[in-house]
């Protein structure tokens, strides 16, 4: 296919830098221990330093793939799909999420939120980064805020976005991995005195599953 053909349908979210898809178990937030199917897209610049995926940062290293064919991949396995990245909100989300709620599945994303809104969402997990903060919509659009805590400061950055979000959105503070050691005592005891956030933990990575 001729490089102009494949952003076209790039544009129109008919094809999307696939990095991986795998099905597995929600390790994190509201829907913890949840059996799911990842989409993980390629792309992202909001450059968190601690970033778990910093090989998702490349779209071009990650292959135009026909978005067809991973809805049937999903299909094959899951009642429920969680798409992240990278940050997946860079491509156009509308076509892959009409066809997955076709098929009977639930669409559930994970983003920064730093681009535009697109897609159809059962749930939508919104995760803040200082680097490049949430567009407005997006915060209003949250079913979860997920604020991860690599030091003291993050706390007050969590509090900040957590007055943004509207009022039914469940709030997560989740301890950075490579902190986890002394930033989970901190914040079993912040949720302690401020009991409308939720902790939530990386159980897939205690548990050695993708
Ligand atoms: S937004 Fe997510 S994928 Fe992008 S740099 Fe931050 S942690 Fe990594």
């Amino acid at each position: 296919m001729l490089k102009k053909e494949v952003q076209e349908l790039i544009n129109k979210g008919e094809m999307l830098p696939l990095m991986e898809e795998f099905y597995t178990i929600q390790g994190e937030g509201a829907h913890t221990g949840t059996a799911a199917y990842f989409i993980r897209i390629g792309g992202c610049d909001v450059g968190c330093h601690w970033c778990d995926v910093k090989e998702s940062w490349n779209a071009d290293l990650h292959p135009p793939t026909k978005t067809d064919l991973i809805v049937e991949n999903t299909a094959k396995y899951a009642k429920t799909v969680v798409i992240t990245g990278g940050e997946p909100l860079m491509w156009s989300l509308d076509y892959i999420t009409n066809q997955l709620q076709e098929k009977g599945i639930k669409t559930h994303i994970e983003t920064s939120g730093a681009y535009n809104f697109s897609g159809v969402w059962d749930w939508f997990c919104l995760s803040p980064k200082k680097g490049k903060l949430p567009l407005d919509r997006n915060y209003k659009e949250a079913d979860e805020l997920k604020m991860i805590i690599h030091n003291k400061d993050d706390f007050k950055f969590a509090e900040e976005q957590a007055e943004k979000v509207g009022e039914k959105c469940s709030l997560f503070l989740q301890p950075e991995w490579s902190k986890k050691e002394k930033m989970t005592p901190l914040i079993v005891d912040y949720v302690m005195e401020n009991p409308k956030w939720k902790i939530s933990l990386q159980t897939h990575k205690y548990l050695n599953i993708p």
